[in-house]
């Protein structure tokens, strides 16, 4: 049976048709620029050369046209016709407090999406777009939605309460959700499975290090805790992102800089982060360089990100009252052995123990701890759209 994973952003939109017969790759695919002049399809098919369609993509509909097209080519397709398709599995960012589990798209769900708009400003509105133009193109294959927040949304009460007034929860939803949800589920479902751990009852944590960064506790793969809040702003330093600062930054740079709120949080999400810091970037392959050159202030903001990372990581070993494994993945959890190194050289009191010679890898699934290691640390390459697949196959079957 073939799923599709859709993934569409506020220009762009990913997708890969899985097999899920062998849970393989069958052709993936990228639409860039959507809506904007310069806009292209690139698409991978395994065993045949890419092709690439530079043509304008006004909307997502196009663009999922595009896809179709791309898909049943007579030289670069990988299907006859659409019907081969089983199913579209579409990550979708937000639903509010109204729906965590994935779930066959009806009416409802799409006005659910359309309401959380304003939470999910620049992803809900092409999610639901990406909905819509799968619907159009593929009458009758069923549509399911996958939510980013689906994770975060199992966290206990006290965990996900802002210590606001009370009536912004009830009123407004303004709760912590998190994010990289899929990432998490599928992170924390493996390291259960490859540290052979107790599946009901293993106590994981996830550091999904990248562009964006974020972590979670949770035990037998149910969330207690994440540390990205009603946006993704929250918690971790990230590349562009602050991570947690005290509110009252916004008000003091307002005033100091003449500024709104809304051009401090702009420079909150896109200016922050280790390329705040630094001044140099917000790419980590890039801060590492300057920093081995010497560039003090770009080792001062890798300092700071591995520093935050190792906070996070204390506070939710004692959120589970002990950790059994500690899994890295993302850009920069599955690639820089330095990164996971400084990290750990702060949970010598957890009895974490690196194995330097088996942490020498990059983008694959390894144990990088030692067999006399209390916590069984690894890397484990995150892989949202095979998990986004597994859901929606589990919803259609
Ligand atoms: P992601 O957002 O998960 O795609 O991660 C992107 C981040 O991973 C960027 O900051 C990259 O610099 C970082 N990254 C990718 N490969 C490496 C590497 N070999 N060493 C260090 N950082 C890396």
């Amino acid at each position: 049976m073939k799923i599709l994973v859709i993934n569409c952003g506020s220009s762009s939109l990913k997708y890969q048709l899985i097999d899920m017969d062998n849970e393989s790759v069958v052709a993936k695919g990228l639409c860039e620029r959507i809506g904007i002049e310069g806009s292209m399809l690139t698409h991978k098919a395994a065993g045949k050369e890419d092709y690439v369609v530079e043509k304008a993509m006004p909307t997502h509909v196009t663009a999922i046209e595009m896809v179709m097209e791309a898909l049943q080519d007579a030289t670069y397709g990988v299907i006859k016709d659409t019907s081969e398709i089983a199913a579209v599995g579409h990550r979708v960012l937000h639903a509010g407090t109204v729906y965590s589990d994935s779930i066959i798209v009806n009416e409802d769900v799409k006005r659910v999406i359309k309401e959380c708009f304003d939470l999910g400003p620049l992803h809900n509105p092409a999610n639901l777009m990406g909905i819509e133009a799968c619907e159009k193109a593929m009458p009758g294959t069923p549509n399911i939605a996958v939510w980013d927040t689906g994770f975060g949304m199992k966290m206990p009460e006290k965990a996900y309460l802002y210590a606001i007034p009370y009536e912004y929860f009830e009123k407004y939803s303004l709760r912590r959700y998190g994010f990289h949800g899929t990432s998490h589920m599928f992170v924390s479902g493996e390291a259960l499975k490859f540290a052979n751990l107790d599946p009901g009852k293993g106590k994981v944590i996830v550091c999904h290090l990248g562009n964006g960064s974020s972590i979670s506790a949770s035990i037998g793969g149910k969330c207690v805790d994440t540390s990205m809040g009603l946006t993704p702003l929250e918690g971790l330093i990230m590349g562009t992102r602050s991570g947690d600062v005290d509110a009252a930054v916004v008000q003091y740079i307002c005033n100091k800089e003449n500024k709104d709120v809304n051009e401090v949080l702009n420079i909150l999400n896109k200016k922050s982060g280790v390329l705040g810091i630094s001044g140099v970037s917000s790419d980590f392959r890039d801060l590492g360089k300057a920093a081995d050159e010497g560039n003090e202030r770009a080792k001062t903001a890798l300092d700071a990100f591995v520093y935050r990372v190792a906070k996070y990581i204390g506070a939710y070993a004692a959120a589970l009252n002990g950790v059994d494994a500690i899994a890295f993945t993302a850009g920069v959890g599955e690639n820089d052995m330095k990164a996971r190194k400084d990290i750990c050289s702060y949970l010598g009191y957890l009895g974490v123990e690196i194995d330097d010679e088996a942490n020498n890898c990059r983008g694959k699934r390894q144990m990088i701890s030692t067999p006399d290691s209390k916590v069984k640390v690894m890397v484990l390459p995150t892989n949202e759209e095979l998990a986004i697949a597994r859901e929606t196959l589990r919803l259609v079957q």
